[in-house]
């Protein structure tokens, strides 16, 4: 329990490098507020989870509604969180952590600007191969070759259907696993994608013009690491 709660006080925290990190603000020193009416939060309105549950999802200052999504992050990381570290120990659970985490904060820059953060893409990117390397992790050059034969393709030709920060990000992590496996992460991460814009539009009767698309590769990425 204490594993699960941890893990909801870092995807707080990891809530707020994404929701800062691409428009420039800082992260680490200033203190948070609200989006709303710009007040700073007190100490007691920052304790994940029991803070917002106290406060029954409104601000204490202007009772502008906090989106239910907030907790429901924090608890998704939370539990990933917590099956990464009850069930794995040593450089796996590392890479693991490394690896959700980097997903994580991928998904949320996607799902709240569109983008592909690079000063998230980059040094996570770059830990990820040092650990994977470090730990002899198979390396799989024919995914390589092929996801960069396919880089080559979008970039020249398809950059219109497909986002070319969702191509950088495979090629981060589609060289460690082999090409089947790949065919299976985009084929969860396309499947659950169609499911979604379907029932998205069906319930809202609006259609998507722009389908965030690392949220569903984090997906199909968890699929591989955990089945
Ligand atoms: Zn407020």
């Amino acid at each position: 329990m204490l594993l699960f709660y941890f893990g909801c006080c870092l995807g707080s925290f990891l809530m707020v490098v994404a929701t800062r990190l691409p428009i420039g603000e800082d992260f680490l020193v200033s203190r948070s507020h609200c989006h709303h009416c710009q007040k700073t939060l007190r100490f007691y309105e920052l304790i994940p989870l029991f803070s917002i549950l106290f406060m029954k999802f409104r601000c204490s200052a202007c009772q502008k509604r906090i989106p239910i999504t907030y907790l429901l992050v924090e608890c998704l990381y939370g539990f990933l969180f917590f099956i990464v570290f009850k069930s794995l120990i040593g450089s796996i659970a590392l890479v693991y952590f490394i690896w959700i985490t980097m997903a994580f904060l991928l998904s949320l820059t996607d799902l709240f600007y569109w983008i592909v953060e690079p000063k998230i893409l980059y040094p996570f990117g770059c830990l990820l191969w040092s650990l994977l390397y470090l730990f002899d992790w198979s390396f799989y050059p024919a995914t390589l070759i092929f996801l960069l034969l396919v880089a080559f393709l979008i970039y020249f030709f398809l950059q219109a259907y497909f986002g070319f920060g969702d191509m950088l990000l495979l090629l981060f992590w589609g060289p460690w696993f082999t090409i089947h496996q790949l065919f299976i992460l985009l084929f969860v991460a396309s499947l659950s994608g169609l499911i979604i814009s379907y029932l998205y539009s069906r319930l809202t009767q609006q259609s998507i013009n722009h389908l965030p698309f690392v949220p569903f590769l984090s997906l199909g990425l968890l699929f591989l690491l955990f089945f």
